[in-house]
């Protein structure tokens, strides 16, 4: 979080590359290194944003890959220990007693933290459907603070972002969004006024499914104090990065806008080519224009995205079969890395009812698509 070079003008794919670095000078290293420590010495101790001291409340390598993921939202970022802890503060800004809006399928670690606070008393949840703009805007009323994830995983449903957004903000309403499946390239909220952007920087942004990490990020300047409230949780919580993982992060996130560009293609192309397989009765991905948000995500991202769901003709043991029979493609949980994965959502008992049984949700990878289209083909053949 330390001070931002002006970047106007710089192509996305420019700023993933050269944001965080430190400015040239003599015999210096081009990137940050690891900063492995747990003390520093000489410390001022105002224990603000930014400050060092101690090892939980700043390190360099964290602020490097915070100067970088700030540039590409265009906003400050602070980062967290894993996604969850980065929506755990976030939630944490609700005040006690307060009202939460959330999608109704939401990242399922989203809607269980959210129900677990409920259960406890701590805040009440709204559940809305994403896509439905009235609905969403109604909830808003009286609470404060509403949760967007556009598309959300695994249903990807797109919501109408800057509508809901501006309402929110005229009704007092905090608005975060959870971006991790288009990531700034493909997306910008702040830009539409959300007051912060939170990542599982876990998945595109680090790419190499080797770093669990969070982030989120607030306007610049931070006019509504929010990141210095995120930075006192983050430092009172313990809910930090590790400077190994910060530094991965950094190193993946270099190579961000080939990763996005490549997988995108190919989620296109193997949505297409679904759409027109017999034994798959929906495909979910908003690049394709049946997809009822098709007009939407044209307006509001530069690019579909390579996140994408279908749903089997068949029961959830047929699924299943689908995704033990892939070869090239992981059957995993996660998503957003170089390799391409598959999974079952609801093998998972957390995972919401709305999701059908028969729905895979595919994170496309930048292997050749040829290859992944051959692997999904014998799979889908082997199990009917
Ligand atoms: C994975 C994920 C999270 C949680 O992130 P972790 O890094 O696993 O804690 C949050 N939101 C979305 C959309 C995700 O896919």
């Amino acid at each position: 979080m330390s001070d931002d070079i002006s970047r106007a003008g710089q192509a996305l794919a420019t700023v993933a590359v050269t944001a965080g670095r430190p400015p040239a000078a003599a015999n210096q290293p081009m990137n940050v290194p690891v900063v492995l420590t747990s003390t520093y010495t000489a410390s001022d101790f105002a224990h603000q944003p930014g400050d060092l001291g101690y090892g939980r409340w700043g390190n360099p390598t964290w602020t490097a890959l915070e100067d970088a993921v700030g540039a590409l939202e265009g906003g400050a970022a602070l980062s967290f220990g894993s996604g969850m802890a980065a929506i755990s503060a976030v939630l944490n800004l609700v005040p006690l007693g307060g009202t939460v809006v959330i999608p109704d399928v939401p990242y399922s670690g989203t809607a269980q933290l959210s129900a677990e606070l409920a259960a406890a008393g701590r805040l009440s949840v709204r559940a809305v459907p994403a896509a439905d703009t009235e609905v969403v805007i109604q909830a808003l009323e009286g609470a404060d603070l509403v949760i967007l994830e556009s598309p959300t995983n695994p249903m990807m449903d797109v919501s109408d972002l800057a509508t809901i957004i501006a309402a929110a903000r005229e009704k007092g309403v905090l608005s975060a969004v959870d971006n991790t499946f288009a990531t700034p390239l493909l997306q910008q909220p702040l830009s539409l006024g959300a007051h912060l952007v939170v990542h599982s920087a876990t998945k595109y942004l680090s790419g190499h499914s080797d770093v669990l990490l969070g982030i989120v990020v607030a306007q610049t300047g931070d006019p509504d104090g929010l990141l210095t409230r995120l930075h006192g949780h983050r430092t009172i919580n313990g809910a930090i990065p590790g400077p190994m993982e910060a530094w991965l992060a950094l190193r993946g996130l270099r190579t961000l806008a080939l990763r996005v560009d490549r997988a995108s293609a190919n989620a296109a192309e193997l949505a297409r080519r679904l759409s027109d397989h017999p034994s798959v009765t929906q495909v979910r991905y908003p690049g394709l224009t049946s997809h009822p948000g098709h007009e939407l995500a044209k307006r509001q991202m530069r690019g579909f995205g390579a996140m994408l769901s279908f749903e089997l003709d068949g029961n959830a043991e047929a699924t299943e079969k689908v995704c033990a029979a892939t070869q090239l493609w992981v059957h995993t949980t996660s998503l957003g890395g170089v390799e391409s994965s598959l999974e079952r959502r609801r093998r998972h008992g957390g995972e919401s009812t709305l999701v059908p049984e028969t729905l895979i949700r595919l994170s496309t990878g930048i292997e050749d698509v040829e290859d992944l289209w051959a692997d999904l083909l014998q799979a889908l053949e082997s199990a009917s």
